[in-house]
């Protein structure tokens, strides 16, 4: 059904690409193969060594730098896209960040200013993204999707103030999904099983997470970046034309299980 899929000249701004195992990697490949034009920033030039190829293989439109974590960054990309193409259909926000003080140990030692910067770049930053894709979305509609995980729910060991934030994060998905509904906007979170990416080598024994994740699940087996990327192209395409303000699962069933 997917192989069907087509977003033929759907214009795609992509954020959160660091390496090939990134989840946003996966999605801007299945966006990719369903027609979508692309557009990636990156995070400082060390990034920009390993996004740029990935990138320019999937005849990226804009390559940009952008630290969602300044506003003239997002000011400075989202004029870049508008002046290149004047529009945008899919803005996926694939970003988070926590100090790594703060995911492990105990969740009361977090400090003010872990807090504040993990729910800046983790939560706020959808919203300021969202804030400027929305003009460029205004005739056409447009579909967004963020990247978040079960710790929002339920205490998960080490992910700690980054639970808080998801949480934080979801609750935006809902709030910006009702405000820019009338305009054919839909927001959505996908909310995906552990995968072995760069920022999941920041949580303190994600390799026990992972054996973890796999044992408990009743399809007893891990997700892939790839799922992700399939469930985000659905998302963007017809079949997700009234799926808005959902926090959609992929995590091979392990949300219902209980002890
Ligand atoms: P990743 O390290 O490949 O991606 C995280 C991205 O965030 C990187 O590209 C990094 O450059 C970017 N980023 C961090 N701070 C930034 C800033 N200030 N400005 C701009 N970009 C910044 O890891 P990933 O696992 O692909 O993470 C993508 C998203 O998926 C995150 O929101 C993560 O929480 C979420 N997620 C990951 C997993 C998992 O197990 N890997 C599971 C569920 C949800």
């Amino acid at each position: 059904m997917l192989g069907s899929l087509s977003l033929s000249g759907k214009r795609a701004l992509i954020l959160g690409v660091a390496n090939e195992r990134s989840l946003a990697w996966a999605i801007a490949k299945h966006l990719h193969e369903a027609g979508a034009i692309l557009a990636f920033n990156y995070l400082g030039d060390a990034l920009e060594r390993r996004v740029r190829p990935l990138a320019e293989s999937v005849q990226a439109e804009i390559i940009a730098p952008c630290n969602v974590a300044s506003d003239a960054d997002l000011d400075a990309l989202f004029r870049l896209v508008n002046e290149k193409w004047g529009g945008l259909d899919i803005l996926i926000h694939s970003v988070a960040f926590a100090q790594k003080e703060d995911l492990e140990g105990r969740f009361v030692d977090t400090s003010r200013e872990g807090f504040r910067v993990a729910m800046d770049i983790s939560a706020y930053s959808l919203v300021a993204a969202a804030k400027r894709a929305e003009p460029l979305m205004s005739e056409g509609g447009g579909s967004m999707i963020t990247l978040s995980y079960y710790g929002s729910q339920k205490v998960v060991p080490n992910y700690n103030v980054m639970g808080v934030a998801k949480a934080a994060l979801e609750a935006c998905v809902r709030y910006l999904a009702a405000d820019l509904g009338s305009k054919k906007i839909r927001v959505n979170s996908i909310s995906a099983g552990p995968v072995k990416t760069l920022a999941a080598a920041g949580i303190r024994d994600f390799r026990n997470m992972l054996a973890a994740a796999e044992e408990k699940t009743p399809l007893k087996e891990n997700i892939s970046a790839d799922d992700v990327g399939a469930m985000a192209a659905f998302l963007c395409g017809p079949g997700g034309k009234h799926i808005t303000g959902s926090n959609i699962l992929i995590d091979s069933g392990a949300h219902i299980m209980g002890g």
